[in-house]
Formats: structure tokens, sequence, C-alpha cells
């Protein structure tokens, strides 16, 4: 439990990575803040299931990334609620496939709101607690298209490069503040929207399951296998225990051996 008294923020946290994140930290005896849309009933009971698992607070906030006053307005609702925010995990993220010059300007607007301008408010608004209280972990799911690109991705990849820039920009400014600020970026992680794809994937190109796994979704991935999310989760836990507090400014894959091709 070593990160209890601590306070965790995750953005886009009611589902995948990010709720793995929230569950993580809670394990480990963090209060969580956790973000994002759904069903109503499903992400309460995901709230109050965090609090009865781990004898932890959990509050939700329904705030939109894509609005910067709803960003600040989260951080003071966890501030308040918690007395901090130790721990920021900017997770929420969208994505959009076209290409580049039938890509819809709102999706591009939209996309670097979400993934890339979200992180930023976000970070604004907790870098003064975290500098007062002389501690602090910020992680940002960056992904293997923080790296490398891959075509019709024009503002994923672009969004993506560019929060390991704020990432390592926003580490030297703290790096003498105990505050650290990474990026995790995985590759292809097995989520309930990857795995919904599956059906309708060997549908449409006459494909088996493993065809569909290794010959369309893995093409990148050399190990051919999915990270999963507690993988990543258990990464970002790591980064926020002391063993890493010399581990700043740094883009870590988790990625199957893709970026490394
Ligand atoms: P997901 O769709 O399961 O989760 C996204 C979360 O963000 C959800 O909770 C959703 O409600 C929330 N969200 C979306 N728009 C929002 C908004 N405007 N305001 C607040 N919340 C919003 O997807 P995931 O696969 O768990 O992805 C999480 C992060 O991991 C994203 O940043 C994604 O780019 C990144 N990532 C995912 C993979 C993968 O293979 N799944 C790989 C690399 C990186």
């Amino acid at each position: 439990m070593a990160l209890t008294s601590k306070s965790a923020l995750v953005t886009g946290s009611t589902s995948g990575i990010g709720l793995a994140y929230a569950r993580a930290l809670a394990k480990e005896g963090a209060n969580v803040l956790i973000n994002g849309f759904g069903d109503a009933a499903a992400i309460e009971s995901e709230r109050a299931r965090i609090e009865s698992e781990f004898g932890v607070r959990a509050i939700y906030s329904p705030a939109d990334m894509s609005n910067p006053r709803e960003i600040a307005g989260m951080v003071e609702i966890a501030e308040t609620t918690f007395g901090s925010v130790d721990i920021l995990i900017n997770n929420a993220g969208i994505q959009h496939v076209a290409p580049v010059q039938d890509f819809p300007d709102e999706k591009w607007d939209q996309i670097l709101a979400i993934n890339l301008s979200a992180a930023f408010h976000a970070i604004k608004a907790v870098i003064p607690g975290m500098k007062r209280r002389g501690w602090g972990r910020i992680v940002s799911t960056a992904s293997a298209h923080s790296l490398v690109a891959s075509p019709f991705k024009s503002a994923y990849v672009s969004a993506k490069h560019g929060l390991v820039g704020l990432t390592k920009t926003v580490a030297l400014e703290v790096a003498t503040d105990k505050i650290t600020v990474n990026c995790i970026s995985p590759g292809y992680v097995w989520t309930p929207l990857v795995e919904k794809q599956i059906p309708d994937t060997m549908k449409a190109r006459g494909m088996s399951k493993d065809q569909v796994i290794n010959d369309v979704m893995l093409t990148a991935q050399p190990t051919k296998e999915f990270v999963t999310v507690e993988q990543v989760a258990a990464l970002a836990v790591f980064l926020c225990s002391d063993a890493a507090s010399q581990i700043t400014g740094a883009n870590l894959s988790i990625d199957g051996g893709w970026t490394a091709a």
C-alpha cells in the first residue's frame, strides 16, 4: 500500500486503460477521481466497487476533456474533496482515421483538444499544489504512435508526439520540485473497444478470429500478443513509486517490440 495518503486524478477512466490505472492506484491505497463518459449506472457501480474493494475514497467527475474550464473545475473538486492531487494521469483519448485531405477539421480540433491540450490544462492546474507539497507524479498515456506514424492517423499521431514534447518540457521545469513527468507508450492493448472490433472485422474480411488478431491487429507487434490494461497500469504504479523518482521526462514503451522494428 505504497500510495496511502496520496490522491490521484485519472482522466478518461470510465473504461479500458484508464479504469485499470484507477483500480491499480486505489489498490495501492490512493484516493481516486475517475472521469469520462458512459452509462451512469455502470460508472457508479465501478466507482462504488473501487471504494468497497480497496477501502479508499473514489469520486466521479463527468468533466469534458475538450473544455479547459471543466478541466480546471475537476482539479478543484479533487483538491477540495481529497485535500490534494498528488498523481495526475492524463489518459483520455479518442481516434479518427481518414486520409489527411479528407480529415474533418472538427475531428482534428477535437483530437488535439482531448489527446493533447487537455493534458496541458490539467498539468497547469495541478502543478502549483504539487510544488507546494514538494511531491508529484504526472503520467500521460501516449502511444506507440508517439514514436512512429501510421497512415490516416494524422491528428492522433500529431497529438501523441506533442504529448511527449509537453512531458519533456514540464519535466525540466519541475525537475527540482520532486515532481516527475513521464509518458507511457502502449502498443495494441486488449480493451473492450478492441475486442468489440473483432466480429465485424472477421465478417468484413472473411477471416478467422486468429487471422484478424495476427494479420490485421498485431501485424506491427512482434510478440503477437496484446498488451493488457493491467500491465500498463502496473507501469504507472511503478512510476509513482520512490524507486522511480529519478525517471522523469521519459517516454516508456510497452508495445511488444513494435517500436524496436
Ligand atoms: P477507451 O475508449 O476504452 O477509453 C477512453 C476513455 O476516455 C473513456 O473513459 C472515455 O469516456 C474517455 N473520454 C473520451 N473522450 C472524453 C472527453 N472528451 N472527456 C472526458 N473523457 C473522455 O480507450 P483506451 O484504449 O482505454 O484508451 C485510453 C488511452 O490510451 C487513450 O489516450 C489512447 O489513445 C491510449 N492508447 C490506447 C491503446 C489501445 O490499444 N487501446 C494503445 C495506445 C494508446
